[in-house]
């Protein structure tokens, strides 16, 4: 209704209506908080709000930060009881893409709208404009005393018209701040304030751009077209490591930029590889914007304010990069698609992989899926033609993939207490001698899985989960990898008191480097691994020091086997090859496929000749047949049918309910609740409640219910009228709801 009708409606009905003050709308505000609508607000007068509008707003006796969304407000309600919107913030309102790519996650996740929107907010401050910075500008005259130093000052601010900040004058004429100091205070210079300066530079399509042949040109054709063309199409890159596949997506990148949109890049380990973005540069002349947890709270929103106003043009990032409102996104590549680090297990459980193709769907552009292992779900999208399939089978240049050999732990036993069998100490031993590095992959972090007394057989568990304790010899603690419960390695057994006699269990990388060093001890050894002290900083320290060669031996869980570039690496030894595939994970085959083939793709980058050694108990085991014949095709193929006969994932679909609470009885009366209350509807059937495979984490018990349908059920509305017909969630119960689950823990 327009501002006149209001009026003469309040001239009709007398000063009774006139009073309410007509103009007032009410418009619905998406809380941070786990509520499944939005909450209406009044928008005070001369206030103005539209949808996607970042706003302060009162919650109880809090404040918190919202976005204003669309939809219709309902009739009844009466803006006088409503309190009012505190204030708008200055800066760009969430465009309609994003605010419809938040409401489909959040109906696709079941997760509540408001704390999906919060994933594409920031803190109040970076809503704000960002400072000016004081900078000097150059007025001319001379000092009383010219000194050389003052001479290089004067010169360059001659030279180079610009404005200076204080600090980038005294770096770039090489004195000290005193030296500037005294020239303000003649009278040289004056103080005035600058624009900041922005996060990154912009990047250039074509700084320097390498020959693209054969394979290749074909293959980044292929998608530059798709870019060319416009609209929504999604590619899959599948091709070996290092087969030039980040090539062909700068070439995306590139027509992208040129095109004046702006580009996201997703990569699992971003704050463990400055490499790539070192690698971007040489390309594009700059670096992209970075995007992680590690970043300062300061440049996270620096980052977030140059990409929603445009300035930044490119982003490298985690997956939470995914909900970053870009002024104007053209293109979003998922390096590594198959990565489990794509999958967020906390509060909105997303896989940012899948919910990047929606990003591209409702924005209407490309997006580009690559990996040298695509995932099973990936693979089939891509030989049924709903991805465009580009594949690159062969390494770039002169460089070999690895030789890859099975090492028959039953017939080549390691020495009496060791993990590593004659086979593989021998070919450390070849390699150390040409000054070339090995590296052991065991994806266990410590020193040993369990540890127990010689006397009674005590076992040392949490008291909060149902995990044993790990041994980390190096800080002598024992330490539950569920919760982060840790305490000293004790003396004596807390069962029998018996000193001394506590024996660990199996091998964690700390203890692999124990028997390296016995066997090596004059090798420059260094193990990896994420709780390495000194954090981010530090590893990203050592993995420099490794590519550099610095190091003979390293010994690592999965953190190295990502995305590194090691030149002199040649020889990669998988110490326990059948780890990851006895946990009943339906993809446990797949994923072992995926991390082997990984690791292996770490030796023999520059044309050295490099070899991989497996050590497997199960030499006959598909995956391990599918590693060393080198044929994927047929690994994939197996899996797949296997997929469809069961009807697994992307054939059928799966939801996991984990109901936890304070007591088992609880947790497990809610779980038979909710299987009480599931709908009878065809095509989908629920399994369980049955307690968790970790039962027990932070002193919560778990029961986990498997919902599992045909791929076209409507499993979203099932679990609706599941958790909705089920008993009221009461107490200390949670339910935890994950779609398309990647644990199964
Ligand atoms: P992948 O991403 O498939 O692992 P990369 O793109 O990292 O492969 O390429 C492997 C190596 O080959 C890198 O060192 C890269 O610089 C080099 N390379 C790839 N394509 C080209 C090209 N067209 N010209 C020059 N060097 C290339
Ligand atoms: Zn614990």
């Amino acid at each position: 209704m327009g501002k006149d009708s209001s009026d003469m409606m309040g001239s009709l009905f007398g000063d009774a209506l006139a009073a309410t003050p007509a103009a007032v709308r009410v418009v619905p505000v998406l809380v941070p908080l786990p509520v499944p609508v939005a909450y209406s607000y009044a928008v005070p007068d001369g206030m103005h709000v539209e949808p996607g509008s970042v706003v302060q707003v009162p919650v109880g006796p809090r404040q918190v930060i919202g976005v204003v969304w669309d939809g219709e407000n309902d009739e009844r309600l009466d803006p006088k009881k409503l309190r009012p919107i505190t204030l708008t913030f200055d800066c760009p309102p969430l465009s309609k893409d994003m605010r419809d790519f938040v409401d489909w996650v959040s109906a696709y996740t079941l997760s509540p709208p408001g704390l999906v929107a919060r994933m594409a907010i920031r803190a109040p401050a970076a809503l704000d404009p960002e400072p000016m910075v004081e900078g000097l500008r150059y007025l001319g005259g001379e000092p009383d005393r010219l000194t050389p130093a003052r001479t290089r000052v004067l010169d360059l601010a001659r030279e180079q018209d610009v404005p200076w900040t204080r600090s980038g004058l005294a770096h770039a004429a090489g004195v000290s701040l005193s030296v500037i100091d005294g020239l303000i205070k003649q009278g040289m210079f004056d103080t005035i304030f600058l624009a900041p300066p922005p996060v990154v530079a912009p990047p250039e399509p074509d700084y320097i751009a390498p020959r693209i042949e054969g394979p290749q040109k074909e293959a980044a054709q292929e998608i530059v077209a798709s870019i060319r063309e416009g609209g929504f199409a999604a590619s899959l890159i599948d091709g070996v490591t290092g087969s030039g596949k980040t090539e062909v997506y700068f070439e995306a990148i590139a027509e992208t930029l040129r095109r004046g949109k702006q580009v996201m890049i997703l990569l699992p380990e971003i704050a463990l590889t400055p490499a790539f973005l070192e690698r971007f540069e040489q390309r594009f002349g700059a670096k992209p914007a970075e995007w992680h947890s590690d970043l300062s709270p300061r440049m996270r929103e620096k980052v977030w304010r140059g990409v929603v106003t445009g300035e930044v043009r490119v982003v490298a990032g985690a997956r939470s990069a995914l909900f970053l409102p870009f002024e104007e996104l053209g293109l979003i590549i998922v390096d590594e698609e198959h990565d489990p680090a794509y999958k967020q297990e906390e509060r909105v459980f997303y896989n940012a992989r899948d919910m990047a193709v929606v990003r591209a769907r409702i924005g209407n552009f490309p997006v580009v899926l690559v990996s040298a292992t695509p995932s099973v779900e990936s693979q089939v999208n891509g030989l049924s033609g709903r991805y465009n399939l580009v594949q690159l089978p062969t390494r770039f240049g002169d460089a070999a993939l690895p030789d890859l050999h099975l090492i028959d732990m039953r017939r080549h036993p390691p020495e009496r207490g060791g993990f590593l069998s004659p086979l593989l100490v021998r070919a450390m031993k070849r390699t150390l001698e040409k000054k070339e590095q090995s590296l052991l992959f065991l994806n266990r972090r410590g020193y040993a899985p369990l540890t127990l007394c010689r006397v009674c057989g005590h076992r040392f568990q949490c008291p909060q989960c149902s995990s044993w304790l790990v041994e980390h010899r190096f800080r002598s603690q024992i330490q539950c990898h569920q919760c982060g419960y840790s305490e000293r390695t004790p003396e004596a057994c807390p069962e029998c008191g018996t000193l001394d006699h506590l024996v660990a269990c199996g091998p964690g990388v700390e203890r692999i480097a124990e028997e390296v060093e016995k066997h090596f001890p004059d090798a420059r050894t260094i193990v990896m691994s994420s709780d390495i002290l000194g954090g981010v900083k530090r590893m990203r320290l050592e993995l420099e020091a490794i590519a550099k060669g610095d190091v003979d031996i390293v010994i690592g869980t999965q953190l190295v086997a990502k995305g590194h570039n090691f030149p002199l690496m040649t020889l990669v030894g998988i110490v326990d090859a059948d780890l990851g595939l006895a946990n009943g994970d339906p993809r446990a085959a797949e994923r072992t496929f995926q991390l082997l083939s990984q690791v292996t793709g770490r030796a023999g980058r520059t044309g050295l000749k490099s070899h991989g050694l497996i050590q497997t108990f199960q030499p006959m085991h598909p995956v391990m047949q599918a590693i060393v014949s080198g044929d994927s095709t047929a690994f994939y193929e197996r899996e797949i049918s296997e997929r469809e006969k069961a009807l697994l994932p992307p054939f059928g679909r799966l939801a996991s309910l984990i109901v936890s609470a304070d007591t088992r009885v609880d947790a497990e009366t809610h779980a038979r609740g909710l299987r009480a209350a599931a709908p009878q509807v065809s095509g989908i059937s629920v399994l369980g409640p049955a307690e968790a495979p970790i039962a027990l984490v932070r002193g919560r018990y778990r029961f986990r219910l498997l919902v599992h349908g045909r791929r076209n059920s409507d499993m979203q509305a099932f679990l609706k009228t599941m958790i909705g017909q089920g008993p009221k969630v009461r107490g200390t119960v949670q339910i935890q709801l994950d779609i398309d689950p990647q644990s199964f823990l």
